[in-house]
């Protein structure tokens, strides 16, 4: 509180600012009535494995269909629902609606259906204690293997802190697989990757981008993947735009890839008519 009010004294000297804060409110405002409207969903992009392109797993990805200003991406409202304490609840509602979309397209599509289901996890649910159990649960209810749950977490949160630790642990000894989400963004260290309870490593977008034009990305690329193959770890390249990009991390041996190239995020309608189409051609 002492925060805002702090910020709200500058709304009398600086318009611009003014105009951020109260756009910032009003994200607020209408983000409290979000979930209980229905108003936010979630969409789906393809894993694929490398070489081939061929589709293994899909990312939810929540968005939020604001009423006067079209969908929104997390980008535009994450930051703020963790300020205001709602990330739990919307962990939860992706978590839920993901599993409930990913249990249905098994028991429709068979053995067209995505393999594999990542979820993303905010700072707020892996320091709950009741995670594991509340993973544990909506598996249990739609009658999914836990192994088909891959939740992603970032480097910041796995390392460090205690009470996140033991939460990652839970969920491992629970069956679930975990990443390590945009590795090579903040203080990455490939020094200490062992020291983490994960399956598979994404290698961030940013490095993607730059990999064929500049050789010190390339270079930290190819020691992610070398490392995290002998820890007996998957690696994903987030971001791929490009063909060229694709048969570069086809080269450097990465297992999987997401991006552009092979897809963007669709809702579970369309995702599925996708999936229908490929098995057609
Ligand atoms: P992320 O987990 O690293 O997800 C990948 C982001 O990269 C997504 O952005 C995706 O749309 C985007 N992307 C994928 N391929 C490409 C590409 O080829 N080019 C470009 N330019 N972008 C690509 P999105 O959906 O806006 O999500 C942004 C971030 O918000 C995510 O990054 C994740 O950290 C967070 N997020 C998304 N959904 C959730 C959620 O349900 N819970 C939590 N806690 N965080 C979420
Ligand atoms: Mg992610
Ligand atoms: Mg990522
Ligand atoms: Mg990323």
């Amino acid at each position: 509180e002492a925060k805002r009010a702090g910020r709200d004294c500058c709304m009398v000297f600086d318009p611009a600012m003014h105009e951020r804060v109260s756009q910032q409110l009003q994200i607020e405002n209408d983000l409290r009535r979000a979930l209980p409207e229905g108003e936010l969903f979630v969409v789906y992009q393809p894993i694929v494995a490398l070489p081939g392109g061929r589709a293994t797993g899909v990312e939810a990805l929540v968005r939020w269909r604001h009423p006067t200003r079209g969908v929104l991406t997390p980008g535009g409202f994450i930051g703020v629902a963790e300020e205001v304490g709602l990330i739990d609840a919307i962990g939860e509602h992706v978590l839920r609606e993901s599993c409930a979309c990913f249990a249905d397209w098994r028991a429709r599509l068979g053995s067209r259906a995505p393999r594999q289901l990542n979820v993303n996890l905010s700072r707020a649910q892996l320091r709950s204690p009741a995670l594991p159990e509340l993973v544990g649960a909506i598996l249990a209810e739609h009658g999914l293997p836990p192994q088909v749950l891959q939740l992603e977490v970032t480097e910041s949160l796995a390392a460090q802190d205690e009470v996140v630790q033991a939460t990652l642990r839970q969920l491992k000894q629970l069956g679930v697989r975990l990443a390590l989400d945009d590795f090579g963004t903040g203080y990455s260290s490939l020094a200490c990757l062992h020291l983490l309870p994960v399956d598979t490593v994404k290698i961030d977008r940013s490095f993607i981008a730059h990999a064929e034009t500049i050789e010190y990305h390339r270079v930290l690329i190819e020691a992610t993947i070398r490392v995290a193959q002998s820890l007996d770890m998957a690696t994903v390249a987030e971001g791929i735009e490009t063909a060229g990009q694709a048969a570069l991390m086809t080269r450097l041996r990465c297992d999987y890839g997401q991006g552009w190239l092979y897809g963007r995020p669709l809702e579970a309608a369309a995702l599925e008519r996708r999936i229908a189409e490929t098995h057609a051609a």
